[in-house]
């Protein structure tokens, strides 16, 4: 046997989670029973359960030193939450001892009235209580010489409203679930116990070194680099995409994976992204719940890892300009309790009549409220994305390949039982290799939403979102599309054999009402945008403006009718996320002066009085080499004028905008003349960068930044 070799995977996959097998060691046959059918089969918690659960997570956590636990939240400034407390108690007797209760386990109360709450409670009113969410898996979090309990949770005020992202997902996954099913009894299915919505979220990032990492304020503070001038080298020989990987971010790849796998976090994929140093994971595809808290985990563990490693994780959208940024796709899809996708089309799509339902519900939805799911993903980073010609449009339409393209027109004019069953890829001569369905290698790559497979993939979720939100929104329209069909079929009381023709009917109606959502073009052309126009398609510029429709009307309506939030906690959302994009602009606008006054003038000031210097030491004594300085010295001049008045616009920006009462007003004037004011100052210090010596300039650059690990 190979000396280092480790135990299998199967055998220590999910050993820092409070997984079935350790429940089953921890707890009576009974409580265990009930705790699983709450899980896996959507029955209600007993809280009579509560204290042994609490105790049996407790014995197992103690197993790794754990000292204490905390309710695990997602307040909506998008990060995750936590307030740890020990297992400390003292008993009757005085001895010292370890408690947790079901109290404990079930319900805790942060003190938070520092969360965003988007001015729906003040700060007397301000407590918010944490909840235990069974259905996603405890587990022990290990670091340095800690070691917690965590227990996933959703967050609430005490008069009810929703504070976090978890309980509106949850809401909406159960909206999409129950109404899945009940299309599913359309279709004669009388096995199906529950429907889930799967996600399957590929996240993309950039590794740089730490020692780089330091020395870039911008990267520290905004995530991103504020300024740098381009590389000469930069993604154009397109030899990093799928290229091998680089043996330092490989060792972190290994080491993240192994944290991950410990975690119960089912990690697949991992490969080399098109711009220098960026990389992408992708987990085997999840219950949407579980899918969003892993998700959220990973980026954790990612930046832990990452540290560990000398290196410094970037999940912004856009770390580094000219080259692409960072997304996270949102692979979507249902499935039922018999392990049955349902967005599968099988062999046969025109005869999968049930398949088509559940596609067009989606498309329905997307035709309806694509201004939503643009405004799920607003967010300052993701403006520097959408649109940029390396990540979808802000236009949201629907890709469904060649195949499904056609059929849909086909059944739009009621002649598709003349398609053909979908091609084959033929590899020409080589026979030995097996065929492929067509449509899962054709991919475009432009479309926002693009139907893959047997699922569907929303790329517009930025890399270091949470995607509870656009999930919650995406959920919602597909539920809204559902309710749409089944407001038809359900009328219909003939036999199941016979609801086919009728539910084609419906979604002939749909095909032709959702035609302009579709596109198999190339998102990015000019024309596009010009078409996407004329087809009356939301086109949001950037996040202030993408925002305002969560005060819409009809969107009001949508989280109304599903019980998702109230009209005031939309409002609420609203606030909160223009909120964040303005403390983001004007800290990026604050950043971008300090270290233009502090870095890039010195830099030229530095330069200056060097050539300057040398001028003077040349003297006439070589009149060309004179009238060469003087000329750069002239440039030099410029710059540094070009570099006072994009400081004067940055401090009008920023003057005007704490000025501004109306957050509505304030971030819409940052997105135009404050981002214009970083723009130019940006351009005048990358200026800066290229014209003076190395040794002045005092911050990594690019070319070091993306190609030096
Ligand atoms: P690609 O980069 O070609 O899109 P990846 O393998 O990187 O493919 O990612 C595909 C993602 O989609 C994976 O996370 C996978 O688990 C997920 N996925 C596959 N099937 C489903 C499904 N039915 N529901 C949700 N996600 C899925
Ligand atoms: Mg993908």
């Amino acid at each position: 046997m190979n000396g280092n070799a480790k135990p299998p995977l199967s055998e220590t996959y999910g050993s820092l989670t409070f997984s079935k097998k350790a429940m089953a060691k921890h707890l009576s046959k009974a409580v265990y029973q009930k705790l699983i059918d709450v899980i896996d089969n959507n029955e209600k918690l007993d809280d009579e359960i509560a204290d042994e659960v609490a105790h049996g997570m407790k014995e197992w956590a103690l197993t790794f030193g754990a000292t204490h636990f905390c309710h695990w939240f997602q307040p909506q400034r998008g990060v995750t939450a936590e307030k740890h407390d020990s297992f400390l108690a003292i008993d009757e007797q005085g001895r010292i001892i370890e408690r947790f209760s079901g109290r404990q386990l079930i319900q805790s109360e942060p003190d938070a009235s520092s969360f965003p709450s988007g001015g729906m409670r003040s700060t007397f009113e301000a407590r918010g209580y944490t909840a235990w969410d069974p259905t996603s898996p405890a587990f022990v979090l290990k670091s340095g010489r800690a070691a917690t309990l965590v227990i996933p949770s959703v967050y609430l005020s005490w008069t009810g409203e929703v504070l976090d992202m978890k309980t509106p997902l949850l809401r909406a996954l159960r909206a999409v679930e129950e109404r899945a099913l009940r299309v599913l009894k359309l279709f004669g299915n009388r096995t199906a116990k529950h429907v889930r919505v799967t996600i399957g979220p590929e996240q993309e990032y950039f590794l740089v070194s730490k020692d780089f990492y330091n020395k870039r304020p911008d990267l520290i503070y905004c995530g991103r680099t504020l300024f740098g001038a381009a590389s000469a080298k930069t993604q154009q020989m397109e030899d990093h995409y799928f290229g091998s990987i680089h043996p330092k971010a490989l060792d972190f790849m290994a080491d993240l994976d192994a944290r991950l796998f410990d975690r119960g976090i089912p990690a697949k994929t991992r490969h080399n992204e098109v711009a220098p140093n960026q990389f992408e994971i992708a987990p085997i595809y999840e219950e949407a719940n579980l899918a969003i808290d892993h998700n959220l985990q990973l980026m954790e563990i990612m930046r832990k890892a990452a540290d560990e490693h000398g290196l410094s994780l970037l999940l912004h959208e856009k770390p580094f300009t000219g080259i692409n940024g960072s997304g996270k796709h949102m692979n979507w899809s249902m499935s039922d309790s018999d392990g049955r996708n349902l967005l599968e089309p099988g062999t046969a799509p025109k005869k999968n009549v049930q398949f088509l339902v559940f596609l067009a519900s989606v498309l329905a939805g997307v035709n309806k409220y694509g201004g939503l799911l643009r405004a799920a993903v607003a967010e300052a980073g993701n403006d520097h994305r959408l649109g940029a010609n390396e990540a979808p449009p802000a236009i949201m339409s629907v890709y469904l390949g060649a195949y499904l393209d056609k059929l849909l027109g086909e059944i739009e004019k009621g002649s598709f039982e003349k398609m053909e069953a979908p091609e084959v890829m033929s590899h020409g001569l080589l026979k030995s290799l097996p065929s492929i369905a067509l449509d899962n290698a054709d991919r475009n790559r432009t479309s926002p939403i693009a139907f893959t497979g047997n699922k569907f993939e929303f790329r517009a979720v930025g890399a270091s979102q949470s995607i509870a939100e656009p999930a919650t929104a995406l959920c919602l329209a597909a539920a809204h599309g559902l309710d749409r069909i089944l407001s038809r079929l359900e009328k219909f009381d003939g036999k199941v054999a016979d609801i086919a023709p009728k539910a084609l009917a419906v979604v002939r109606d749909i095909v032709k009402e959702t035609k302009r959502i579709r596109f198999e073009g190339n998102g990015y052309s000019p024309d596009w945008h010009k078409e996407a126009a004329k087809r009356g398609l939301p086109n949001a510029k950037n996040t202030p403006e993408a925002l305002e429709t969560f005060l819409d009307k009809d969107v009001a309506g949508l989280y109304s009718r599903y019980k998702v939030l109230t009209e005031e906690e939309l409002k609420a959302k609203h606030e909160i996320k223009l909120e964040a994009y303005v403390k983001i602009k004007e800290i990026e606008l604050r950043q971008i002066k300090e270290l233009a006054v502090a870095c890039v003038v010195p830099a030229l000031t530095g330069q200056i009085s060097a050539s300057g210097h040398a001028a003077e030491l040349l003297g006439d004594a070589a009149k060309g080499g004179a009238k060469a300085l003087k000329s750069r010295l002239a440039e030099y001049g410029a710059l540094l004028e070009a570099l006072d008045e994009s400081l004067a616009l940055v401090d009008s920006a920023l003057e005007e905008s704490a000025a501004e009462q109306d957050m509505a007003k304030r971030a819409a004037w940052l997105a135009s003349k404050g981002v214009a004011a970083l723009e130019a100052l940006r351009a005048a210090c990358d200026r800066v960068e290229e014209a003076v010596d190395q040794r002045l300039w005092p911050l990594p650059k690019y070319r070091e930044m993306l190609f030096l690990l």
